[in-house]
């Protein structure tokens, strides 16, 4: 399947990018991007995650569904899974984290699609402190569109909330893998 720049610029990285001086959304939305991309390019659905931690990229994951043969394996349980091992190995982030291994106080998620029910309950069990996505999702969305998981104050955890953030790039890279699936039926 062949994708439009410009989400071709491959680059590879290291685990833990170097801190960002001035970031902004846009930045590490752009690194979500290139993950769904990557997911793209590997025949599964484009969805894309990093988690941030001080600046700093401290995970990146895109669906593997498909490759895993495992329905839950979405972008953002693998990047939350991979921040909270690197968090919790990070001597930096031990003393705030020491009482609870893996936490993900004071990171954030960003991930080019609105999370399901199942990511959002993750956002709120690993205390992950910022989300920011891409496309709202009517279908599966728990932190807008259906519900609101991460917001919903009965629980023990709130996590705050911007949506939107490059939605167009997010659309267009999930309707290109549709429109793939629509011609191979054909
Ligand atoms: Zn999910």
């Amino acid at each position: 399947m062949t994708v439009p720049s410009p989400f071709f610029a491959k680059e590879r990285f290291a685990m833990i990018s170097k801190r960002v001086e001035k970031p902004d959304h846009q930045h590490f939305m752009k690194e979500a991007i290139k993950q769904a991309v990557t997911a793209l390019e590997k025949g599964e659905v484009p969805v894309g995650a990093v988690v941030v931690w001080k600046n700093r990229i401290v995970a990146r994951a895109h669906n593997q569904m498909e490759m895993l043969r495992d329905p839950t394996a979405h972008a953002e349980m693998i990047a939350l899974t991979q921040a909270s091992e690197t968090l919790a190995s990070l001597e930096e982030a031990r003393p705030r984290n020491r009482d609870h291994r893996g936490s993900l106080e004071g990171a954030t998620l960003y991930v080019t699609l609105e999370p399901c029910p199942m990511c959002a309950g993750a956002l709120v069990v690993t205390k992950c402190t910022n989300l920011v996505f891409g496309a709202r999702d009517p279908r599966a969305g728990s932190c807008h569109s259906l519900y609101h998981i991460t917001e919903d104050d009965r629980l023990n955890h709130q996590v705050k909330v911007t949506g939107g953030v490059m939605a167009d790039d997010a659309k267009f890279l999930l309707s290109e893998f549709f429109k793939g699936l629509r011609k191979e039926k054909r």
